[in-house]
């Protein structure tokens, strides 16, 4: 052992930074140290935009500080935390129980060495004992730069000896401090947008939950944050094409990924991640974060159909909605919905509408389901009419649920995830218990796809939406009899891609679009729209529609009808600009009192379907600057959200965005005026400056050929 550590020794000499990167070092706006790792001779991966440092090997190599490079002044991310782990951390269950455990991390007693090897950095921890047993598992970390060396990649290995004990989680990487409290801001991956952008952030309460499930809207829908320390960045992205669930763990101010490993806690085991999480430095804000996420997302197999522009089977129908309606509970029979809709479509000629049907069926809400049939009397002649009339007519059904009521569910027990002490995985709605399906069993794969082929062929809809798949948290299944990998791993959304198989290719055949809830990346290939219908935050950022847009349809701009009509303009003209499809509201939007909310809706539609090369098939490419002095409107937004105590804030009163066409050739610029007076907008630098009158509660679009394609 001492033989190896005066290796370590040797090598952390080798890597220690050269006076003159030191010097650099005192010119930073750094809020953390990184001249006292020097001096305790930390080993350095370094490269022209990034540089790693990580202690002794007395001191585990803990991560101690990650310094952005790409900025003229570098700045330093990440702290010494004496005494705890901060590199990783592996929880192992003893005999595949789940309330037997232990954890180990980087600081326990064992060999430890360090080697270089080009780019990497290669750290072994060797010999590590599980208990009472002894010299059971050997840990392997590599960090390894990027060839532009703006970036590092983190991967773990693990060896494991053991009879008895099995992996269970794994959490890698571990950094401490990330930032210090008030003085970064924070990207976290949550909310309807997948983005807020918490400023001077304060720690966890801020937040309200700091453990993110990916892929969910209930916790992470895409796979990366960051900390911004005003136009420095430091980027945290798990590169997993695989969909695996993994969670972002942001307690405070420390970061980790907890992997839930395949196989989780089977003795014998040790399923480590096998995707690389990456550690990027960037100049700019929470756009640059979007774009280099998005510049690796739209290679990955949920967009592999291609963009919207060229995508095959995409329902052009869908693609080609103005405004979307929806029926509220108490006004979903069909007469009330053919009179609904006949106000809709007298009140916006001319927009082609989207109809989504709840309550159609003769049962209550949540209830019955995968049987949810009967329809009410009469839904397939106003199905019929709809449709003449150009009308997408989409029916609510639920992906993901049996009903413990109903007879069949016996029979269905064998297709329902399993909890690891082989109980089965319960959800509850309205009271009612509801047994969550695995999507990887064919009984339940069959039955989904004969309820979808009966709603197409009885009821003649043109649409359907698949609640729940692309919300709801894949559940952990240690059904043996499934024969998927036990607890985590990748078989949730690969089940349901094999799931989602058929139903797509009928659909296509038959013109019916698919849709599901909310908007986790993963399910994007199965369906053609996701419904964004959680409630909005002042510190939302269009986190997906900056990636994705042009690869799918995000649609709903959901608002209470107690909203004032600023608030309602603000929240409309907002996800207007984000490229999201408008409405979703109940029939209140129809009203004589709400005349003045709807016509500013229809006019953003109107302006979305004359421009639509850019909102269904563009890129959005950044958001305008506010001007100085322009006046704010005054917002509250009344949909209670999830995490949100108080949604009083304000908001500029013209606000825009910038959008480029699929070929790249043009440019689009809109701006929206919320509020209730004449604005002047004044944006762009140079030569290139505009101001722009724009009218109360008006749209104003400017199309330029791009300078260059792609530009
Ligand atoms: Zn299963």
């Amino acid at each position: 052992m001492k033989a190896l550590m005066g290796a370590v020794a040797v090598l952390a000499l080798a890597f220690s930074a050269t006076a003159e990167t030191e010097w650099r070092f005192e010119e930073r706006m750094a809020t953390h140290d990184l001249l006292a790792v020097g001096a305790v001779g930390a080993t350095f991966l370094e490269g022209d935009g990034i540089r790693l440092a990580f202690d002794t090997s007395e001191k585990g190599f803990n991560c101690i500080g990650i310094e952005n490079r790409v900025t003229t002044k570098p700045v330093a991310f990440c702290g010494e935390e004496s005494g705890r782990a901060g590199f990783w951390q592996l929880t192992f269950w003893k005999d595949g129980c789940q309330t037997t455990t232990l954890t180990i991390d980087n600081l326990v007693s064992c060999h430890r060495a360090a080697k270089r090897d080009g780019r990497t950095i290669i750290f072994d921890w060797c010999g590590l004992a599980l208990g009472d047993e002894e010299d059971d598992v050997d840990v392997r970390a590599t960090v390894t730069l990027t060839s532009d060396g703006t970036a590092a990649e983190w991967r773990i290995s693990v060896v494991n000896r053991s009879k008895r004990w099995g992996l269970a989680e794994t959490h890698f990487p571990l950094l401490r401090n990330v930032v210090k409290p008030g003085e970064a801001d924070v990207l976290i991956p949550k909310g309807n947008w997948a983005g807020r952008l918490v400023k001077s952030y304060n720690g966890g309460p801020q937040v309200g939950g700091t453990s993110l499930r990916y892929p969910t809207s209930l916790g992470a829908q895409i796979p990366t944050c960051a900390y911004l320390l005003g136009g420095a960045g430091l980027q945290v992205t798990t590169l997993d094409g695989r969909g695996q669930v993994k969670y972002f763990e942001m307690p405070d101010f420390d970061f980790c990924i907890r992997y839930p490993c395949p196989d989780q806690g089977v003795p014998g085991t040790a399923n480590a991640p096998d995707f690389a999480v990456e550690t990027a430095a960037f100049s700019g804000d929470w756009w640059s974060v979007a774009k280099r996420y998005r510049a690796w997302a739209t290679r990955q197999k949920w967009v592999a159909k291609g963009p919207l522009a060229t995508r095959a089977d995409f329902n052009r129908q869908l693609g080609n909605v103005g405004c979307w309606m929806k029926t509220d509970w108490k006004t979903a029979s069909p007469p009330q919905v053919s009179n609904f809709m006949a106000r809709a479509m007298s009140a916006l000629p001319d927009i082609p509408l989207g109809l989504h049907w709840y309550c159609w069926h003769t049962c209550p809400f949540d209830n019955n389901y995968p049987e949810i049939l009967p329809a009410r009397p009469g839904m397939g002649e106003v199905v019929s009419w709809l449709k003449g009339k150009g009308v997408l007519v989409m029916p609510y059904i639920n992906g993901r649920l049996w009903d413990e009521i109903l007879e069949s569910h016996a029979a269905a027990v064998p297709s329902t995830v399993k909890n690891v002490d082989g109980t089965r995985f319960i959800d509850k709605y309205g009271g009612h218990r509801f047994s969550v399906m695995c999507p990887t069993t064919k009984p339940w794969q069959q039955k989904l796809e004969a309820l979808c082929d009966r709603m197409e062929d009885e009821l003649g809809v043109n649409a359907l939406y698949l609640d729940q798949i692309s919300a709801s948290m894949p559940a952990p299944c240690f059904d043996k009899s499934h024969g998927h990998p036990l607890g985590g791993g990748s078989h949730w959304t690969e089940g349901y891609r094999e799931l989602m198989q058929p139903i797509r290719e009928k659909a296509v055949a038959r013109g019916v679009a698919l849709t599901s809830e909310n908007a986790a990346e993963p399910y994007m290939d199965s369906f053609d729209a996701h419904l964004t219908w959680f409630c909005h935050a002042y510190d939302d950022v269009p986190m997906l529609p900056a990636i994705y847009s042009g690869y799918t349809v995000y649609f709903s701009s959901v608002s209470d009808k107690n909203d004032s009509l600023d608030s309602f303009c603000a929240q409309q003209g907002r996800d207007f600009i984000f490229g999201c499809q408008l409405g979703w509201n109940d029939p209140w939007i129809l009203d004589d009192a709400h005349r003045e909310h709807l016509a500013f809706v229809e006019r953003l539609c109107r302006e979305r379907i004359a421009h639509k090369d850019f909102f269904l098939t563009g890129e959005l490419l950044g958001e305008l600057p506010t001007p100085e002095g322009l006046p704010t409107v005054d917002v509250k937004w009344n949909r209670i959200g999830m995490y949100y105590d108080d949604t009083r804030f304000r908001m500029p009163a013209v606000f825009g965005a910038i959008w480029r066409d699929f070929e790249g050739t043009r440019h689009y610029t809109v701006l929206v005026n919320i509020s209730s007076d004449k604005q002047t907008f004044t944006y762009g630098e140079g030569s290139e400056r505009k101001t722009v009158e724009v009218a109360p509660r008006s749209v104003v679009s400017i199309v330029v050929e791009a300078k260059s394609p792609r530009q």
